[in-house]
């Protein structure tokens, strides 16, 4: 085997192999760094999963990881495993946009609590990854930097907002990214790619240095092309930051042990709750997911779980509420950029024209529309008819969640109602768009956590399925002792994780 392809061979390997190898010295941080250089050289043209390359940045990182372990120093266990991070979370001294291009050139002067997490585990950061525009939408398509395409189908969308984050882990540019998550933007990528994602509690993951959507419904959290190595980020983002107001104040669930616990396949005494609401069991979902679906439930009930089906009427009112939420708080968050304090500044004869004249060409249509609902849903005389109400939907919400997980001990449904769909295809049907985070937005409307990992490929297109799983708010662990498990029962049949399987891309010499 020549060297560049025993390298190449490496971006294939799981986070959690990358990690053991790198410990007995089968391999150095500079060589994986590398490796994954290659292929982001090789294969980002044509998927676009990068905003930005810190190729420099990165094999330094890794060059200070290898002399420390040379030297024998301890280390934390993803030390020299590189990642990437969405656009979304600042970063010292690398550009920073949110997919926006009102924030074109700026280079935050701090970092994010999450990002100094990752450099304070030594992991080597590869770069900034695509996404919508300030984090709206599921295609990636909203990005004002061009859209990021699924490395299942390069004419299909890889998800959204967090498209670049997935894509990447599914093209084996980086064996774990960073997503958020306001209405499923980790979930629903990681279902299109067949990779996995997940939504820790609100709270779990500090939100200090996230540029915000909507601070009540966002979330930061992990994603992998296992459940072990969403886990074992998972571990190095969460745990309270005093940075955070909203940051919880206990320790990080144990998902590292939960994830290991469930690859024994034993769900004895597990009780599962299939949302008749979320299930597409009335219609309106593709038929190869629905298949899928119930093939992992009885994957499920193989392992010792009992399956119930659970009602939550009141989810069928949740996208509405959560389309006024959003915006609402979305429409206040964005109002800091005025062309003063960061990025673009088109200017002219006073400031409020300056003002004007950047937003108009600093932000693109759906950041606008979004801006304009939500300045609506919060004028007075309309406040109490929509957000008010929207807020008591948020309520109702949250109570059949209580009700529900008083019956079971996790909720599952189909992540999406569809397999990729093409690029293009609904760029200018906003709802059509809104639509796909269906099953996704409850779980942030209560601040419970939720995961997406594969299910398989729909029949009729060969095309990734997502399965979803959420728990209550703290029990995150009960999320990956459940995913471990299915994972591990449809890797028997699959002969190891499905994301492994994704098609090898025309790679450029
Ligand atoms: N697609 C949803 C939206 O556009 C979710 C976005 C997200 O989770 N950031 O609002």
């Amino acid at each position: 085997m020549s060297e560049t392809s025993s390298l190449t061979d490496w971006t294939r390997a799981t986070a959690a192999r990358m990690a053991d190898a790198l410990a007995a010295g089968e391999v150095t941080s500079v060589e994986l760094v590398q490796a994954h250089l290659d292929r982001i050289a090789a294969v980002d043209g044509p998927v676009h999963a990068f905003l930005h390359i810190d190729a420099e940045g990165a094999l330094e990182t890794a060059r200070a990881v290898d002399a420390d372990r040379a030297a024998g120093v301890s280390l934390p266990r993803l030390a020299g495993v590189p990642i990437g991070i969405k656009d979304v979370l600042v970063t010292k001294g690398l550009p920073t946009t949110a997919g926006s291009r009102i924030l074109e050139g700026w280079i935050p002067p701090y970092d994010a609590t999450v990002t100094r997490r990752v450099r304070e585990a030594r992991m080597p950061i590869l770069g900034k990854t695509n996404m919508d525009e300030f984090a709206m939408g599921s295609s990636t398509e909203h990005s004002g930097y061009g859209p990021t395409h699924n490395p299942w189908d390069l004419s299909r969308i890889p998800g959204g907002s967090g498209g670049g984050s997935a894509a990447a882990l599914a093209a084996f540019e980086a064996p774990l990214t960073i997503g958020s998550d306001t209405g499923g933007s980790i979930r629903q990528p990681a279902s299109v790619t067949a990779t996995v994602g997940v939504k820790p509690t609100y709270g779990g993951v500090s939100r200090f240095g996230a540029i915000a959507l909507a601070s009540s419904l966002d979330q930061l959290g992990p994603c992998g092309r296992t459940v072990l190595d969403t886990a074992l980020l998972h571990e190095v983002m969460g745990g309270h930051d005093e940075m955070d107001a909203t940051s919880l104040d206990e320790p990080v669930p144990a998902v590292v042990s939960a994830a290991l616990e469930g690859a024994a396949m034993d769900l004895t005494g597990v009780k599962v709750g299939v949302v008749r609401e979320l299930s597409g069991a009335d219609g309106g979902y593709q038929a190869g997911v629905t298949q899928r679906f119930e093939e992992s439930l009885a994957r499920l009930r193989d392992m010792g779980a009992e399956v119930v089906e659970v009602s939550c009427p009141s989810f069928e009112y949740a996208l509405a509420a959560y389309y006024v939420i959003l915006p609402s708080e979305a429409s206040s968050n964005l109002a800091k950029f005025d062309s003063v304090r960061f990025g673009l500044r088109v200017e002219r004869s006073t400031v409020e024209k300056t003002m004007l004249a950047t937003r108009a060409e600093g932000f693109g249509d759906e950041v606008k529309r979004r801006i304009i609902l939500g300045t609506y849903a919060l004028s007075a005389g309309y406040y109490d008819a929509y957000y008010g109400s929207a807020q008591k939907v948020r309520t109702l919400v949250q109570r059949d969640f209580d009700a529900a997980f008083a019956q079971c001990d996790v909720l599952v449904s189909p992540t999406t109602p569809t397999t990729p769909f093409k690029i293009g295809e609904r760029i200018d049907d906003p709802l059509a768009m809104y639509l796909n985070d269906i099953a996704t937005i409850p779980a942030n409307l209560a601040g419970i956590p939720g995961m997406s990992l594969p299910s398989g490929l729909a029949p009729e297109d060969g095309l990734p399925v997502g399965f979803q799983i959420l728990a209550p708010a703290h029990e995150d662990a009960r999320l990956y002792r459940i995913g471990a498990a299915l994972e591990a029962s449809l890797a028997a049949e699959w002969g190891g994780p499905l994301s492994a399987q994704a098609p090898e891309l025309e790679v450029a010499q």
